[in-house]
């Protein structure tokens, strides 16, 4: 028998086994393939025993059960035929099935994350015991890295809590707290932590008594009971919905909503059967491949402070002053409250602050499930927000964060005012897009305590935190800006100096090709259509609307002025602007908005092309196909630069900063990844056709140094 070192077996009682998983090695359990081993000698020992009336399964770590399957041992299986990866499937899942056999009660007491392996583990047990802790999560994420349950997630839950239940949270991938797993039967009984086992105890004494466990048993190894015409309907409305969500683009729930509608009547075995089978057609896909990429690429951040010397400690920040009431403020300033940072607004504009307050309150007030502002919440809220006039205030946090309009002598002017009246270990960071961080800080006293903290627009969405690094930067300031960005909830990547740092630098190519396709007669329909056919999130002309055609005009001339070569400029934005047309924020950009409409989505609108019509040429039809790769290539070239440049510390902050920052689709693994998956060769014969425009096409000494050494970029480390 395998010695166990992760899970240890006793007895709570004399008749309750109770088997505690924890391994010292690691913060969170998973389900590695030494774990699985050491469950199956602990049931081998304990199926055996007679005397048993229940074996409870824990966490011996608090606030998690048990997060998954080692994602570290199953990319080593990633290249493996179908067979085996079915046989993978059947060894975990005939282990798990035990529990549904034994000749006891199995409870899973569970007081904090569980998820993907760790809820077929779960599932497969008679009954479930879920804590009041909010950490304590339920769910199947596994659609999120491109596959579905393997060890009979799929066959077991629709059994247990509704085929409608079911197919909502493996196809979403959304985890469910205990009060939404007690409402739909997963859990038994939810209770205070401390009571957990008690409550698991107790459950197997009256399961014992009333003997319903051994009926479900047997229900649960048939097929699903549900009328064909519910079946229809429930598979039509899921599949609509997953095809909208997903656009084609990953395939896994789509995959499991088809082995869910098909084993349903089926007898569990078949059903799992099948489930393998369909598991081993999208493990190892080049969608999976990508999306576990990029959980690793996350992974790996969330260790990183931000810098290369471990004995510089961040520190933690307790007060925060957001100078700007703008778009950005706004969005900064709520993300700060609704992590219980207690925080400063001020605007030069009386209206504009006024604005930014009750608008930062609606956003941190909002409740998902009333979709609604909660009254309630807004005046809990409301006392860690506070409006001011006044400098004195505003230079009394720990960090002070300047949004204000993008423009250098406007910004300097505020930093020569306040500077001065900041605490001496405060740190000043400006959330600007694109000037130099040491153009920012060259009339500073204590330029060594500013840095960029760039937040992405809109802040409640997008994950990212750029913190740049000026020249005279200090570690600590860094650290202290990383620490801090975690604090709320953000992924920080540090980055040095530079004209658009890294994220707008890149997407800066993106944007301004969509403009030069414009002015050449492409409809912006085309062009929109084209890059959310790639995969972005919006299309570019919707994305100028929603950063506003003010900012990024003046992002543009930082652009323009650093790297005339590449950076085209076009009347098409100053014409727009001069009509009052600034995006979103104006109620008009490249499309109108309704402001009832809080989608945020524009609608297209014959005036642009009217106003803009001396300024475009003539209509013409391109190709999608070349319309992607005017938008994406400018923005992989800018990208070789930046790496030559040293603007990263790592390939991967490439990637990263673009899925997180600007939604690049992570379906394709990043920009850097996905161009790996083309090739050096094939990236430069498709600019081919493309140099003829000039520089911001033309292939790069990086590029072509790789293409001749048949290198990729994640080679480079
Ligand atoms: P915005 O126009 O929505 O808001 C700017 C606010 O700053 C306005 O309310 C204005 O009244 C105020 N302001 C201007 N000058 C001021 C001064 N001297 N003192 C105090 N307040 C002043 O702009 P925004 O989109 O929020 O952008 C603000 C900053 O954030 C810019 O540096 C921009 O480059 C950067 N940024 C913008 C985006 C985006 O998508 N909009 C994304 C990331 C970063």
């Amino acid at each position: 028998m395998v010695p166990s070192t992760i899970i240890e077996l006793t007895f709570p009682e004399p008749d309750i086994g109770l088997l505690t998983l924890d391994d010292p090695q690691k913060g969170a359990n998973v389900l590695s393939g030494g774990v699985l081993a050491e469950l199956e000698g602990q049931l081998n020992t304990l199926v055996g025993r007679k005397d048993l009336a229940g074996l409870v399964i824990r966490s011996g770590k608090k606030g998690s059960f048990i997060v998954g399957a080692d994602l570290r041992e199953f990319v080593t299986s990633l290249d493996a035929p179908p067979e085996q990866t079915v046989a993978m499937c059947d060894r975990g899942r005939r282990l798990f099935q035990r529990l549904s056999q034994c000749p006891f009660v199995t409870v899973a007491a569970i007081d904090g994350l569980c998820l993907g392996g760790g809820s077929e583990l779960s599932i497969w047990c008679d009954r479930r015991v879920m804590s009041t802790n909010p950490k304590a999560q339920f769910g199947f994420p596994e659609v999120k890295l491109g596959m579905f349950p393997g060890w009979g997630g799929t066959a077991r839950t629709p059994r247990i809590i509704g085929l409608a239940n079911a197919l909502e949270m493996v196809t979403g991938g959304e985890s469910i707290d205990s009060r939404a797993a007690a409402a739909m039967g997963l859990a038994s009984d939810v209770t205070a932590d401390d009571k957990l086992l008690a409550a698991a105890i107790a459950l197997v004494r009256a399961e014992q008594k009333s003997g319903d466990y051994l009926r479900d048993r047997q229900r649960w190894n048939g097929p699903i009971e549900i009328n064909p015409t519910e079946l229809a309907f429930l598979g039509a409305t899921a599949s609509g919905y997953i095809q909208q969500q997903t656009k084609g683009h990953y395939p896994a729930p789509l995959a499991a909503l088809e082995v869910m509608l098909g084993a349903t009547e089926l007898e569990i075995e078949a059903a799992c059967q099948a489930e393998a089978e369909a598991f081993a057609q999208l493990f190892g896909s080049p969608v999976n491949r990508a999306l576990i990429h990029v959980f690793f690429l996350g992974d790996r951040n969330k260790k990183d402070t931000g810098i290369d010397r471990a004995e510089v400690v961040g520190r933690p920040i307790k007060s925060v002053s957001v100078l700007g009431a703008g778009i950005m403020g706004q969005g900064i300033a709520a993300a700060n409250v609704k992590r219980g940072l207690p925080v400063v607004l001020a605007d030069a504009a009386a209206d504009a602050l006024a604005r930014g307050v009750s608008s930062v309150l609606e956003e941190v007030s909002y409740n998902k499930a009333t979709k609604a502002a909660d009254a309630t919440k807004a005046v809990q809220m409301a006392t860690l927000l506070r409006g001011t006039a006044s400098d004195t205030e505003l230079a009394a946090s720990d960090l002070v964060i300047e949004v204000i309009v993008e423009s250098l002598p406007v910004k300097t002017q505020v930093y020569a005012r306040l500077e001065p009246q900041l605490r001496a270990d405060a740190i000043l960071a400006s959330n600007t897009s694109t000037i130099p961080i040491a153009k920012l800080a060259a009339g500073l006293a204590r330029p060594e305590r500013f840095c960029g903290i760039h937040f992405f627009n809109p802040v409640r969405k997008m994950p990212l935190v750029e913190i740049i690094r000026g020249p005279q930067t200090s570690d600590e300031t860094i650290a202290t800006a990383v620490t801090y960005a975690k604090s709320i909830g953000k992924t920080a990547i540090v980055v040095n100096d530079g004209p658009g740092f890294l994220v707008n630098r890149l997407l800066f190519p993106y944007m301004n090709e969509a403009v030069q396709l414009l002015t050449e007669g492409i409809e912006i329909k085309a062009i929109e259509r084209a890059a959310k056919e790639f995969g972005m999130p919006m299309g570019p002309l919707a994305l100028y609307d929603m950063v506003g055609l003010d900012t990024s005009f003046y992002c543009g001339r930082v652009m323009w002025e650093a790297f005339p070569d590449r950076v085209l400029a076009s009347n098409v934005l100053p014409v727009l602007m001069k009509a009052g047309r600034l995006g979103q924020k104006s109620g008009s950009g490249f499309f109108v908005y309704d402001p009832k409409d809080k989608s945020g989505r524009g609608k297209p609108d014959p005036e642009v092309e009217q106003l803009l019509g001396h300024v475009l040429a003539a209509r013409t039809q391109v190709k999608p196909d070349q319309i992607t790769a005017r938008l994406i290539l400018p923005m992989l070239l800018e990208a070789t630069r930046v790496l030559q440049a040293k603007v990263v510390r790592s390939v991967r902050d490439v990637d990263l900063g673009l899925i997180y920052g600007i939604g690049f689709p992570p379906f394709l693994g990043g920009l850097l990844y996905w161009a790996d998956t083309l090739g050096a060769k094939k990236i430069i014969e498709m600019l081919k056709p493309l140099e003829s425009l000039g520089p911001r096409m033309q292939a790069t000494p990086l590029l072509l140094e790789m293409a001749a050494g048949n290198k990729k970029f994640y080679e480079m480390g």
